[in-house]
């Protein structure tokens, strides 16, 4: 199962040598392993024998457990955290820990960085050790490598075939996050006046950079109502440059689900519910987002542009932040992030070959619709968001006025039970539930599991 840490020599001082007297320190490694255990061997039942020897102890895997249960014990607390036993057993000079992890599955449902689908981490740690079998790792190669330049050619093609991106867009992969580009585009896009929709925190500071480069209309905004809602009545100017939206509200947990209809060239923030569903790419300029939700690990930005709206402002623009120098250059004008690009390359063959971004929103309709269906049923919750602009991707409830004083007790309910990165964003509070595309309906059920069980104690 997991042999070598485990298995290790009690002499090996590298690892888990510590003197008596430095148990306190001995634990913290040890719960150290604890994550790592659940990070590789999630969903598996593993027990785990640490001894004691004086001043050294060791690890021993499951198979030895005959050794440790014949022994005599004296001693016998339980001590349970996060389902992990552990039992003290005394002997004249040795002591005996026992620990059994049992079947803790985790739960992750963080706002971002947040889940990936399984196999996109395994294949990008694999390629971490050994690239493709070349004997090098992907960390240590060179972008300007035959290998890396056929991931960078796949990856700009999957990419283009999954979202169904029309003709005259180009795809560019970057560094600097979704937050670059809230300068990046009004550096590229604005000449004299662009018209913005504040939805949310996200929304908000893309709009406050556009203002250093020009008038800024906001034509709406939620901000009064803690961005509860979508905004719906306003009139985008005609003589915008472009009208920028953000179609996800990870904060907030409200979303555009439609492609709008838009007289300028409209800009999207996708960072939050990108391959959430299919979108017409001919109805907006660009949609730009961070990847650290639904398509890689965090340190990549992804850009899709018509390239015609570029190359049409006045003022100069520094060569990094100009779209053409990354377009002319296939996202290699420097050294790009080689592992986010990776894992992106592995999540988009993994929504191709699970049925594209239609099978994705079918996902995301039946988890929307499993946990939703709980919190309106539920006596203690209640959901944030209007009822018409809920998310698919991030779910936020909180508890109902007169149950409030039992938060904490909720979230530590659901924290043993496996439950992660469910707290909500400080400004909404309660619980934010981010069910992004590699969140299974097994996971969501597991939360609304949590949620009857602690109504019913309550
Ligand atoms: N836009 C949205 C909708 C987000 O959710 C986030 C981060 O969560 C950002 C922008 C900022 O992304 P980054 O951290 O990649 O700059």
């Amino acid at each position: 199962m997991f042999s070598r840490p485990f298995r290790q020599s009690h002499r090996d001082e590298n690892l888990f040598s510590t003197r008596r007297e430095n148990f306190l320190n001995a634990k913290r490694k040890l719960s150290q392993h604890e994550e790592k255990i659940f990070c590789e061997e999630k969903c598996r039942i593993i027990a785990l024998f640490l001894v004691l020897h004086g001043s050294s102890f060791c690890f021993l895997s499951p198979e030895e457990k005959n050794i440790l249960t014949t022994k005599k014990k004296k001693t016998h607390y339980k001590y349970n955290v996060c389902k992990l036993f552990v039992k003290f057993v005394g002997e004249k000079h040795k002591t005996y820990i026992f620990i059994i992890f049992t079947d803790m599955k985790k739960y992750n449902f963080s706002a971002g960085p947040s889940i990936l689908p399984q196999e996109v981490m395994k294949a990008t740690a694999e390629a971490c050790k050994d690239f493709n079998g070349i004997g090098l790792s992907l960390m240590e190669m060179s972008h300007r490598s035959k290998d890396w330049q056929a991931v960078m050619d796949e990856t700009d093609a999957l990419f283009k075939e999954v979202l169904q991106i029309p003709a005259g867009y180009s795809v560019v992969l970057l560094g600097g996050g979704a937050s670059m580009q809230f300068c990046m585009v009004p550096y590229n896009l604005l000449e004299k006046k662009a018209a913005y929709l504040n939805t949310g925190v996200w929304a908000k500071k893309a709009l406050k950079e556009a203002k250093l480069f020009g008038e800024v209309v906001e034509v709406a905004s939620s901000a009064d109502a803690n961005y509860t809602f979508i905004p719906k009545d306003y009139v985008v100017p005609a003589d915008a440059d472009y009208f920028h939206i953000t179609t996800n509200n990870t904060i907030y947990g409200t979303e555009i689900r439609k492609d709008l209809d838009s007289p300028v060239p409209l800009v999207a923030d996708m960072s939050s519910d990108i391959f959430s569903r299919p979108v017409d790419v001919s109805k907006y300029g660009m949609i730009y987002g961070g990847a650290q939700k639904n398509l890689a690990m965090a340190g990549v930005t992804f850009v899709i542009v018509k390239d015609e709206l570029l190359g049409k402002v006045s003022r100069t623009i520094p060569t990094m932040l100009d779209y053409r120098t990354h377009i002319d250059k296939g996202s290699m004008f420097n050294t790009p992030p080689v592992v986010p690009i990776y894992s992106a390359y592995q999540t988009l063959k993994w929504i191709k070959a699970s049925g594209g971004t239609e099978e994705m929103e079918r996902r995301a309709l039946r988890r929307a619709d499993l946990l939703y269906g709980e919190i309106d049923r539920n006596r203690l919750f209640v959901g944030t968001a209007n009822e018409e602009d809920r998310s698919l991707m991030n779910i936020c409830f909180v508890l109902k006025d007169e149950y409030k004083e039992l938060e904490k007790d909720f979230f530590d309910f659901a924290t043993a039970r496996g439950m992660v990165g469910i707290k909500g964003h400080r400004s909404v509070g309660g619980f934010r539930a981010s069910c992004y595309n590699a969140m299974t309906v097994e996971g969501v059920q597991a939360l609304v599991d949590a949620m009857r069980d602690f109504e019913k104690e309550h």
